[in-house]
């Protein structure tokens, strides 16, 4: 990943692939099945979940018919509107091999009579990186195919589930039974879309996580644009939101961050204010190194998203190695949420997703070079983390504003 600046190449530090910043136990850890995801699996088969997820369009009515400035009809709408390319006209990001994320040519092939493209993998990545930029990534970063990141199985709005297999075939391929990937696709483009902070400051009301939405809206025209761009140059593309395979793992091999306390990736440039999307190729590429900038150890005295959690589904204190959540993946030594209370939020005290974690994040700043000389200190002086987390609530940053100057604009 091309760096920003002199500051950031300097505190940013490079690691070897073979040293992420990350601990799995390999004796415990196994690939996670999307039947249990909080989104797209459990809502439809898990009836203590459906109890609260089937309410949100009531938590809608109810807050519309409140009094808050910021849960208004045109907010939620703003909201809803946001996601019209991911979510609707036979789109949804959690959904593998469906619309945007179609594993067949959308449209785009090698013309007749021609040989595909041929070059060098570092002339190719140049290449699909500048391509992945056009279609609107802030953040581009080639990672190698680690299978434990990919789900064990995907599932369906229909319910079915069908186990993601690897094999040695031509094309990707889905059956009833399996979405098969070739071996071959050894590389995995990991794009990031930034969400400004400008909007996610009125989260968790519906009017900031209307920028959730539309980074959404943006990324199905990322994945489904470079996707298409490989199959013209005569390369096979699988192109993916939230479905397939767990996007911070992937990110952070690509060299974008270290996870954080908040279970989102932190970014040196954006912080956690960044959604994840990829597209896995046969085109051989030079993938990039994980990076380490501290936030391991800021995280470790900070704890203002766990504070500022509503319904406490953020730890305090240390990492550990399992939780007893079926939605949370045990042995990854990490911070665990509770994501069946933050879920339950979304639908029963919300009306739409929260992300108040990422607004009150020290990390959620527009770049700049004050922030970037911070951050340098975080990664090179972490006994002065206090001083900062202490400064970041005296200059008021973090906290939920209401949104009329939005549209007042
Ligand atoms: S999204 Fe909201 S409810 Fe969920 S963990 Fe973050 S702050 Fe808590
Ligand atoms: S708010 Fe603090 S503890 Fe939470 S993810 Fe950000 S830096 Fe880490």
């Amino acid at each position: 990943m091309a760096k920003d600046s002199w500051i950031s190449s300097w505190y940013i530090k490079q690691l070897p692939s073979e040293e992420p910043p990350y601990q799995v136990n390999k004796d415990v850890y196994e690939r996670f099945d999307q039947r249990n995801n909080l989104t797209i699996g459990r809502p439809l088969w898990d009836k203590s979940i459906q109890t609260f997820t089937r309410k949100t369009p009531a938590t809608r009515t109810k807050k519309i018919n409140g009094d808050r400035d910021t849960y208004r009809l045109e907010d939620y709408s703003l909201f809803l509107a946001g996601g019209v390319s991911t979510f609707r006209m036979g789109n949804n990001i959690n959904v593998a091999n469906r619309g945007v994320t179609s594993w067949e040519t959308l449209g785009n092939k090698l013309p007749p009579d021609i040989s595909r493209w041929e070059g060098t993998p570092e002339a190719a990545t140049k290449m699909v990186t500048r391509v992945a930029r056009y279609f609107g990534a802030d953040m581009v970063g080639i990672a190698p195919v680690d299978q434990r990141w990919f789900f064990s199985h995907a599932y369906y709005p229909d319910c079915s589930h069908k186990e993601i297999a690897f094999r040695s075939v031509d094309a990707p391929n889905e059956t009833e039974k399996e979405l098969i990937v070739p071996e071959k696709m050894k590389w995995v483009i990991v794009m990031g879309a930034w969400m400004d902070p400008g909007m996610i400051k009125y989260t968790p009301s519906p009017l900031g996580c209307a920028e959730t939405r539309l980074t959404y809206s943006q990324m199905g025209l990322m994945v489904s644009g470079v996707a298409e761009f490989l199959r013209g140059i005569g390369y096979q593309a699988i192109p993916s939101i939230n479905d397939l395979a767990l996007n911070i793992p992937l990110a952070i091999d690509a060299g974008f961050g270290e996870q954080g306390r908040n279970g989102k990736l932190i970014t040196p440039k954006y912080g956690p204010s960044v959604r994840l999307c990829k597209v896995i190729t046969e085109l051989p590429l030079v993938h990039d190194n994980p990076i380490r900038f501290g936030v391991t150890e800021f995280c470790e005295i900070c704890e203002k998203c766990a504070d500022d959690c509503v319904v406490n589904a953020i730890p305090h204190g240390k990492r550990i190695w399992d939780d007893p959540n079926i939605s949370n993946n045990p042995g990854v030594y990490t911070w665990y949420l509770d994501n069946e209370a933050c879920r339950k939020y979304w639908s029963m005290g919300n009306g739409t997703n929260c992300t108040a974690c990422i607004r009150s994040c020290p990390f959620t700043k527009h770049p700049g070079i004050m922030h970037d000389i911070t951050r340098a200190f975080i990664s090179k002086a972490p006994s002065l983390n206090p001083i900062w987390r202490e400064l970041d609530d005296v200059f008021g940053y973090g906290k939920q504003e209401d949104g009329p100057d939005f549209w007042q604009a």
